[in-house]
């Protein structure tokens, strides 16, 4: 099978590089193993910097900006504040369009987010704040600017479901009262119609997700919620309120309860994660992008001329993919590798000789990995990765996402810009060389 470009990986890096290939009509396919971390696990916002020196960030752009000079290898420096608010701006256009809207998000004109927009401080369900640059827009009813008390002087209503324990309504409020200085309340809902034989094996978050996209329960929930308002100027659910029509959701509840109402992610599976990755994979089966999921990238064949092992200006020509039933050979012009390091699995760690601890290597193709802290695969300002002679291994190979070098996502709050914004430039250096 033959592709212009073909995207190792579904996370948001994945993503963005088969969106940005497949935009300018290129034939896309992609391959993975699994969803991508933040579409499952993550908390369905997009965080750029939340941290650095210790410190907060509020104004993540600004500080992109400022690590160009501060520390080059970080991927933000070899990328460029530009690369980094076209990506960002590529993944809410692509949410927007395909109706699920970030708030904050890009101008329509393509320009790109402004360089001062500031972070948002987003409740957690346990009770503590994260900052994010984007945020869906059912999320941020319960944005606190994190400079003064949230909301000044407000009270506030945290509603949990019977049968739904991946949400504690007591330990949000508890975190609002305590760090917010708000009036908050909790409360346990029944899930109308929901009692008896469901609620004892408990229910999970994709259930509820497509109970509340049915007609009918959104109003069902309101009459539920209506009696116990009391003064709540705000009403925070956990994110749960409709997996496909989540937006519709989000608003006819406001509506029917009068007031703004905020969703908090519960714990995984997280359905704020698969509402985007639904947005997403329908733009890019839209685009003709062609999906091979469940499948994992093994093996590679160089372009004709080349060396079986990495050679510098080589080009790699295929690449070995293994389902549950079949393998086949996906052929391509440009290849984006977009694993997702150890947590994504694309870093595979094994057992090494004592005394050392384990040996890292690069899943697919057998990349140098950089021996400097935690392994990552070191790039150059191409995105590409280095050969044996620190030359590119390929010359149609790119890396983009949480498998690159230079930050410590764990602590920056740094991935979903860094897979966005590389994710994105790795689909536009993919197409330079087709
Ligand atoms: C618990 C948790 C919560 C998080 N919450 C947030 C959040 O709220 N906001 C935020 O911005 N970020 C969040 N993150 C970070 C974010 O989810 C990711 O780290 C980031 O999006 C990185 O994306 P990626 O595309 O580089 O990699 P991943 O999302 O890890 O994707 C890697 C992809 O590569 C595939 N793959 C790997 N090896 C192979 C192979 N050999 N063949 C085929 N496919 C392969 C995987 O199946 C997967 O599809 C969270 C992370 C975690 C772990």
């Amino acid at each position: 099978m033959a592709f212009d470009v073909v995207v190792i990986g579904a996370g948001l890096a994945g993503c963005a590089a088969a969106a940005r290939a497949a935009g300018e009509g290129a034939r896309v396919a992609m391959v993975a193993s699994g969803l991508g971390r933040l579409f499952h696990l993550g908390g369905g916002s997009l965080d750029v910097l939340a941290v650095r020196a210790a410190r907060p960030v509020r104004r993540p752009l600004a500080e992109v900006a400022a690590l160009a000079t501060s520390e080059p290898e970080h991927p933000y420096a070899i990328l460029g504040l530009e690369a980094v608010r076209r990506g960002l701006a590529l993944i809410a256009e692509i949410a927007a369009r395909e109706g699920y809207p970030f708030s904050g998000a890009a101008p329509a004109d393509g320009a790109g987010l402004p360089p001062d927009q500031p972070n948002l401080w987003l409740p957690t369900a346990l009770g503590g704040w994260r900052a994010a640059f984007l945020a869906p827009a059912s999320m941020v009813g319960a944005a606190w600017a994190g400079t003064d008390a949230w909301p000044l002087g407000r009270e506030v209503l945290v509603a949990g479901f019977q049968g739904y324990g991946d949400f504690s309504p007591e330990l949000l409020a508890r975190g609002i009262r305590h760090s917010a200085r708000a009036q908050a309340r909790s409360v346990w809902l029944d899930v109308p119609g929901v009692a008896g034989a469901s609620l004892a094996g408990g229910l999970s978050a994709p259930y509820l997700g497509r109970y509340f996209d049915r007609p009918g329960a959104v109003a069902g929930l309101a009459g539920e919620v209506g009696g116990r308002l009391g003064r709540s100027e705000v009403v925070i659910f956990p994110a749960l309120l409709g997996l496909e029509r989540s937006v519709a959701a989000h608003s006819q509840l406001e509506a029917l309860l009068g007031r703004p109402v905020a969703e908090v992610p519960a714990l995984p599976p997280s359905l704020p994660g698969l509402r985007l990755w639904r947005a997403i994979r329908r733009y890019l089966a839209a685009r003709g992008v062609r999906f091979y999921l469940g499948a994992t990238a093994a093996a590679a064949e160089p372009a004709a001329g080349g060396r079986a092992t990495t050679a510098a200006g080589g080009r790699l020509a295929s690449i070995r993919v293994r389902g549950v039933s079949r393998e086949v050979e996906l052929r391509a012009g440009a290849f984006v590798l977009a694993t997702g390091g150890i947590g994504g699995g694309g870093i595979a760690l094994s057992p090494g000789p004592p005394p050392g601890g384990p040996v890292a290597r690069e899943a697919v193709l057998g990349l140098r990995l950089s021996e400097a802290g935690a392994p990552h695969l070191p790039v150059n300002h191409r995105l590409q990765p280095p050969g044996p002679g620190g030359e590119p291994a390929w010359a149609n190979l790119f890396a983009a996402g949480s498998i690159l070098c230079g930050h410590d996502l764990a602590v920056e709050g740094s991935a979903s810009g860094i897979a966005a914004a590389s994710g994105c430039r790795a689909g536009e250096l993919a197409l330079d060389v087709l």
